[in-house]
Order: structure tokens, then C-alpha cells, then sequence
């Protein structure tokens, strides 16, 4: 139930396999201006659930005044339909959300909790303290693992902070840390605006995996400055082997306004299968949903694998 299975994050792996986490449907569709039908939701979601991806970040159970772009949340988890091994994951913001959330336990395997590791950028987005939000996320975290589900633990900013600047490497490690001794099984690490770049990603995770021994660690960049896959790959060469993703780069970021989010996850996936990583996805289905969210919201994406389709052409074997 805790941490005694050993996640193989490791450099030295010959046959590179990763883990890849869909996030569009609740970190992309949250970001975005329209508000996206929730038939249409459910139609993309099944997409991405037959293109062999095997984690999706479905719905979060936040305050529909807050966040109106996932208020159907429970509606949009009633109605997919994905394979039996595709493991759902919603994101809870706090206690009464995990509440609400396992009221409808049987709808999802994975719960998702966050918290900034900037203090400025935690209270702009929560108003609380990181210690609050810490001893709050901790407590949380004891109910999901006695529900049965997986509990993993989100650290936004971990590569710096709009409003601070540098965040230490230390400080979001020691927060890791903390989780990880309530029994968070994985551990995300948020690049929120973008701030991260491929020297300190490699430095980062190299440091995380040593620190974080049998926790799966989870890459989460943004391409705000155009880095997003650059910070991947060196994460994957430090040893990292989960990522999050989101299909057709869906999803802005708040700071600075109108930028992009998220990698794309044909992109992401583009890139790993040309390296002869295996990601398990079929990128042709993914790019297929990420074309048809672009029809949805009628207005082009900013992924180039919409744009390119995949590489036809690979280095001789
Ligand atoms: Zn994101």
C-alpha cells in the first residue's frame, strides 16, 4: 500500500519504457477559455482511452464557481467508457473535495492532491500556507490509502515560481520527502510557467531519484518558453520514467497570460519512439483526438504532431 514496491526509475535501463499520463481532459480543458460540452468531453476522452495510454487525469472535484470548465465532472466520469486497465485519476484541492470525491469512489483508482512549493504562488492559488496545505494533504492522504486508491502527490512550481523567482531544489525535495512518508506512491513535479530548463531538469531529477527511493517520479513540464520536450528528455536521461502529458498542448497558463501549458502528448510521444523509448501509445490515435479537440474548439492547437503528423521516415535498424 505504501511505498514498498520500487518504481525503476533508472539511467542504466538498456530498454527505455516510460509512463505516460494524459492530462488534457482535466489539466488542459480547465485552461482553456470555452467551456468544452460534456458529450464532447466524453467523446475525446474514450479517443485517448484506445490509443493504449493507460493514465488519465480525468476530472477534478473543485468548487464549480471556481473552476466552471469542470463543474460536469462527476457527469463526464459517469459517461466514458475506457478500457479496464486504464486507471482514472481526479484532482482533489482540499478536504471537502476529497469528500465529495469519495462519494463517487467507484468512478476513478487514482486521487491526485497539490500543493505549491512557493509560498506566494500556494496562497495565490488556494490561500493557504504551504504548512497548512502540507498538514491538510497529509491527512487526505491517510483517507485515500485507506479507501484503496492511489495516492500521489503534485508539487507545483517546483522549478520556480512567477512572483519568487528560484524555488530551492531542497525545499521541493523536502516536501517530496513528506509525502512520501504519508504514503504517496507517486510524485509529480509541476514546471507551473515554464521556468524549468534541460541543465537544472537533469540535475533536478537525478537529485529526486536518489532522494526518493521506490517513488514513482513524475515529470510535468509546460512549454510556456518552448522547453517543455527539452526538459523532458533530460529528465528521461536523469532517470526519470513518467510523464504528463496533455493531447493537442490543451491547456494555458495563468502567468504569463495567453501562453501555452502543457507538452503535448504526440509530441511527447513522437519524440520518445524516434529515441526507441516505448511509451505503449498508438501515436496516430492520439494525434486523431488531438485533431478532433481542435475541430471541437475550432481553433488551431499549437502542437506540431497535429501540424506534421508523425515521422514516417526512421534511422536505419
Ligand atoms: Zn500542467
Amino acid at each position: 500500500m505504501s511505498s514498498t514496491t520500487t518504481f525503476p526509475n533508472s539511467a542504466r535501463d538498456e530498454n527505455r519504457t516510460v509512463h505516460v499520463r494524459e492530462v488534457g481532459p482535466r489539466d488542459g480543458f480547465q485552461n482553456e477559455p470555452e467551456t468544452i460540452a460534456t458529450d464532447d468531453k466524453i467523446r475525446l476522452i474514450n479517443a485517448l482511452g484506445r490509443s493504449g495510454v493507460k493514465r488519465i487525469e480525468v476530472a477534478s472535484f473543485v468548487r464549480p464557481d471556481v473552476i466552471p470548465q469542470l463543474s460536469d465532472g462527476v457527469a463526464v466520469l459517469q459517461g466514458i467508457d475506457v478500457p479496464a486497465d486504464v486507471q482514472r485519476m481526479v484532482l482533489v484541492p482540499n478536504s471537502k473535495g476529497l469528500d465529495n470525491a469519495l462519494g463517487h469512489r467507484d468512478l476513478f483508482e487514482e486521487i491526485a492532491l497539490f500543493v505549491s512549493a512557493s509560498e506566494t504562488h500556494n496562497k495565490r492559488n488556494i490561500n493557504r500556507s504551504v504548512q497548512e496545505t502540507m498538514d491538510d494533504v497529509m491527512q487526505m492522504g491517510k483517507r485515500i490509502l485507506a479507501e484503496d486508491l492511489t495516492y500521489c502527490a503534485v508539487i507545483a512550481t517546483s522549478f520556480g515560481c512567477p512572483f519568487e523567482g528560484a524555488v530551492p531544489m531542497d525545499r521541493v525535495l523536502g516536501l517530496a520527502e513528506q509525502f512520501a512518508e504519508s504514503g504517496a506512491t507517486e510524485i509529480g513535479f509541476g514546471d507551473t510557467t515554464g521556468m524549468c530548463n534541460p541543465a537544472y531538469a537533469h540535475r533536478f531529477f537525478a537529485a529526486a531519484i536518489e532522494r526518493l527511493p521506490g517513488v514513482e517520479i513524475t515529470a510535468h513540464f509546460h512549454n510556456t518558453r518552448g522547453q517543455g520536450l527539452a526538459n523532458a528528455y533530460a529528465a528521461l536521461e536523469a532517470g526519470c520514467r513518467s510523464f504528463e502529458s496533455s493531447f493537442g498542448e490543451l491547456g494555458g497558463c495563468p502567468v504569463p497570460a495567453g501562453s501555452t501549458g502543457n507538452i503535448a502528448t504526440e509530441d511527447l510521444v513522437s519524440m520518445f519512439h524516434e529515441m526507441g523509448v516505448d511509451t505503449g501509445l498508438d501515436l496516430e490515435r492520439v494525434i486523431d483526438a488531438a485533431r478532433d479537440a481542435q475541430s471541437t474548439l475550432g481553433r488551431k492547437l499549437t502542437s506540431h504532431s497535429i501540424i506534421a503528423g508523425p515521422v514516417i521516415w526512421s534511422p536505419a535498424s
